[in-house]
């Protein structure tokens, strides 16, 4: 394999670019978009405000991201809200010749997939450029070989078709990164260091006090490529390197696509790298057949789709990884399902204290509730694992979240992190690509699964990932989960701590005792309210209770009290209210069959359907249908489109129970469950 590549033939960019073709601005105003598809060019600035917090779900759909070659460029922004609007179509960007695209603050947040800016270059889009842009999506640019600035002084410059130096979109990135921008993409970068172009510099950072997330990063630092040597004494925030993976994962959503990327550069008969510790599932499209509507049927997207699943299983089988996959069809029962969702497997069964892990999925931070750097990558990065075993990473800096004090009863992580995501510093985006630190007495108080709802939902922070120091909850949790010794974990804890002294570029600080159960409008995760000042009952119409979030045991548990209580009183989820508990992984049904939650969901009317990312994805039992639906959900993130044209309020799980009792968006009160009036 290395010989093939080493003969291959790769060169830099030249050092002047000169961008031929039109500029696209995503404003916030359907007309003035459908203006410029018409083939007018606005003024600079635009009447109108740029699009702020455009996410990947608003560039590429997920329907889109059935499509893995590039008929994607067909599609960009295809679910991207103006003024209400959705005002691009198939094939509207491709046929306006545009090669930059400008927009606001936070561009691409929200999932990691390497779609929306692979969509946005098979449609000619060459520069993107925002005033903020998200640590995945800016990362899958740069390896796709997609150029990226944040400085809005450039407009005008593509507009003449003036030459830029290319130093303008490298100048204070470091060695890796700039050398990734010069030779146009990871992979030809990855040839290039094979090939000795060019030398990773080795980290020269002396001994000082870490965080324990650099601590974990440092361990893992690529020494030397050439010997397998791994370890650094001491990193700091900016460093820059290769670090060694202990787990690759990707789902069906993504190796389809690394699958392509690895037949065409690499060869289909070549080996991937220790594939014992690569692992690939099919989680997120298993319950699609039931969401997808009839005429999306008719276009042929369910066929697409099933290819993503069989690309996944045949290069599985090809290469010798484990495939968590779908469920056999029981009989001629329509009963299908995953054997888990990705971070929950990853979490109950694989992830270990200090691991380094990366995943194809925004939500890979989860495994960092015991203790791991886990963070979600782009599919070419993955692909380029696959061929390593190394993935390229620039040290964060490390943001100490502090939550300390007793919580409500009724108060969850959910909670926290949606006060959380409405704190200015992280609400403005000050904490895109850091590592988030939980601790405190609070969520040193939370179980295992409740802190993996915390570091999950680092992805809506936009940061880097989420960790919390490994404790005793984590040693009870592996010799529960997992059978292991105690002391054998207990050692494995030696070090996973933050030293004193060590630097946090912000701590955040948090009263638990001050926070009520909260709801996010529809819209963003950071658009957290306390249910108190919501200004009156919302109705709601589906109660979505499940997701890699909101699919664990602790969970389960939080509904199975909800509707314990319930039922005790004679409530069920009223007629006019659809409500789904949707499990994480296979294990977690068995825990609530043993528990006996399945008999208390079905008293009250929920209804239980097997592992799945399902509604969350827009892919299950639990989609809206239309506009006007209102829908309750313990996920993690309600970016417009991401579970459904309707609108998506996220709430904890005990209010998401609560509310599919009462009907409306309610608190859930410990032995006091409203009864539908
Ligand atoms: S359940 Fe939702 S957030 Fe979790 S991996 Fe699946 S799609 Fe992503």
């Amino acid at each position: 394999m290395i010989e093939r590549l080493l003969s291959r033939p790769v060169a830099k960019r030249a050092d002047r670019v000169r961008l031929t073709g039109r500029v696209l601005f995503l404003v916030d105003d359907a007309e003035l978009i459908r203006q410029q598809l018409h083939g007018e060019n606005l003024p600079w600035p635009p009447s109108a405000p740029l699009r702020d917090n455009i996410s990947t779900d608003e560039i590429t759909p997920a329907y889109i991201c059935y499509y893995y070659d590039d008929t994607l460029g067909d599609f960009p922004y295809l679910g991207l809200k103006a003024g209400g609007e959705f005002p691009i179509t198939r094939g509207s960007v491709r046929a306006g010749g545009f090669v930059c695209s400008v927009a606001g603050k936070r561009r691409g947040k929200g999932s990691s997939r390497e779609q929306s800016p692979y969509a946005e270059m098979c449609a000619g889009i060459q520069l993107v450029i925002a005033e903020s842009i998200e640590r995945i999506y800016r990362e899958n640019c740069q390896n796709l070989g997609i150029l990226t600035s944040t400085d809005v002084g450039l407009v005008q410059k593509v507009r003449r078709g003036e030459e830029i130096p290319l130093s303008a979109f490298t100048e204070g990135e470091g060695d890796i990164t700039r050398g990734i921008i010069e030779y146009g993409g990871l992979f030809q970068y990855n040839v290039a260091r094979l090939q000795g172009r060019v030398r990773v510099p080795a980290v020269a950072t002396a001994q000082r006090p870490m965080t324990l997330g650099e601590k974990i990063i440092a361990r893992h630092w690529v020494a030397d490529p050439s010997t397998e040597r791994v370890g650094a004494p001491a990193v700091r925030p900016g460093d820059e390197g290769f670090v060694r993976t202990d787990i690759r994962f990707s789902h069906e959503y993504v190796t389809p696509m690394a699958t392509i990327f690895w037949e065409q550069y690499v060869g289909p008969d070549e080996r991937i790298v220790d594939p014992g510790s690569v692992f690939f599932f099919r989680d997120h499209l298993t319950f699609l057949e039931h969401a997808m509507t009839e005429e999306r049927k008719q276009e042929g997207l369910l066929d697409v789709a099933l290819q993503l699943k069989k690309k996944q299983e045949e290069f599985a089988v090809r290469q010798g990884v484990k495939l968590y996959g779908e469920l056999p069809r029981l009989g001629r029962m329509e009963v299908r399902g995953s054997e888990a969702i990705c971070h929950s497997k990853i979490l109950e069964q694989h992830a270990l204290p200090g691991h380094l892990i990366i995943g194809s999925d925004s939500h890979t931070p989860h495994a960092g509730a015991i203790g791991c750097i886990a963070f979600g990558v782009g599919t070419t990065a993955i692909f380029n694992s696959w061929l390593t075993k190394d993935v390229r990473l620039t040290v964060p800096p490390s943001v100490l979240v502090r939550v300390r004090g007793g919580k409500p009863a009724n108060i969850t992580a959910k909670d926290f992190m949606l006060q959380i995501l409405r704190h200015p510093y992280v609400k403005n985006g000050h904490a895109i690509g850091k590592i988030v630190e939980y601790a405190g007495d609070a969520v040193e108080a939370l179980s295992v699964d409740e802190r993996a709802t915390m570091t999950n939902m680092a992805a809506e922070v936009g940061a880097f990932t989420g960790i919390v120091k490994p404790d005793e909850q984590v040693v009870a949790f592996l010799a529960r989960e997992r059978g292991m010794h105690a002391a054998d974990v207990r050692s494995m804890l030696t070090g996973l701590f933050s030293d004193e002294g060590a630097e946090y570029e912000t701590v955040l600080e948090f009263d638990a005792a001050d926070l009520q159960p909260m709801v996010a409008l529809p819209g963003d995760p950071g658009n957290g309210l306390f249910i108190t000042e919501l200004g009156g009952p919302v109705k709601i119409d589906i109660a979505y209770a499940g997701s890699c979030t909101a699919g664990k045991k602790s969970d389960m548990d939080m509904y199975a009290r909800v509707f314990r209580d319930a039922a005790a009183r004679g409530a069920r989820v009223p007629a006019d209210v659809r409500c789904y508990i949707q499990c994480g992984s296979q294990e977690v049904k068995r825990y609530c069959e043993e528990m006996g939650y399945l008999e208390i969901f079905a008293k009250v009317g929920a209804v239980f359907i097997e592992p799945s990312c399902g509604a969350c994805i827009n892919a299950g039992p639990g989609v809206s249908y239309d506009r006007a639906t209102v829908t309750v959900s313990a996920i993690n993130r309600n970016f417009p489109g991401r579970s459904g044209p309707g609108q998506l309020y996220l709430a904890s799980p005990y209010t998401t129970a609560a509310s599919a009792i009462a009907g409306y968006i309610t608190a859930w009160e410990p032995d006091l469950v409203p009864v539908p009036s």
